[in-house]
């Protein structure tokens, strides 16, 4: 078994073979995982949240849903899930131009400098960011259409883990947001925490 943890704010790229199993932990709590996952043996083929949720018919994963690939194949199955679901797939990865936004000023980490930074430690050039998964991650639409995000419930040691259907490199990002905005609680209020990422 391989294990890595990954530091508050910080990303991480892991190997993950076809049949093998890749698990992710928020040892805190509340901590929000931005999740990516490429074909090893073709980087153009990334995972794509648009791609699954139109099949899956959820924006939510749920335990045996396949998250497919932008070309429509099946990259992952969701097998354990001890987070109760709260995972989102809407929200673009955080980058330097969304703490701007917020009048943030000067060099911020973001999950798409993250997930940048561990494809290039392997030789890729990331050109566009995808869409992420963001596991423990509280977002809701409701009957209007308003998206929301309500305090993250997450409870320490929630995890979700996944069976590769193919050879992947897996990037893990503890998302760095810690910006204090009305109605937008990504993270506790604690403050950004690391998580834990096993590959069996
Ligand atoms: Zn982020």
């Amino acid at each position: 078994m391989t294990s890595v943890t990954v530091p508050a704010a910080e990303g991480r790229a892991v190997d993950v073979a076809s049949g093998q199993r890749i698990r992710i932990t928020t040892p805190r709590g509340h901590q929000a995982a931005d999740f990516f996952a490429y074909n090893a043996a073709d980087v153009s083929e990334w995972l794509s949240p648009m791609h699954t949720w139109v099949t899956t018919r959820s924006v939510k994963p749920r335990p045996g849903d396949q998250f497919l690939s932008r070309y429509r194949r099946p990259m992952l199955t969701i097998v354990e899930d001890t987070a109760a679901g709260c995972h989102d797939m809407l929200i673009a990865a955080c980058d330097q131009k969304r703490y701007e936004q917020f009048g943030f000023e000067g060099h911020h980490r973001s999950c798409s400098e993250n997930l940048a930074g561990a494809m290039q430690a392997r030789g890729h050039v990331v050109a566009v960011t995808p869409q992420p998964v963001n596991f423990f991650t509280n977002t809701l639409v409701d009957p209007e259409g308003a998206l929301l995000s309500p305090p993250n419930p997450v409870a320490p040691g929630a995890y979700v883990e996944m069976e590769a259907l193919m050879d992947l490199i897996c990037i893990v990002s503890s998302c760095p947001f810690d910006l204090k905005v009305e109605g937008w609680t990504i993270n506790a209020p604690g403050g950004v925490s690391e998580l834990e990422v096993s590959v069996a």
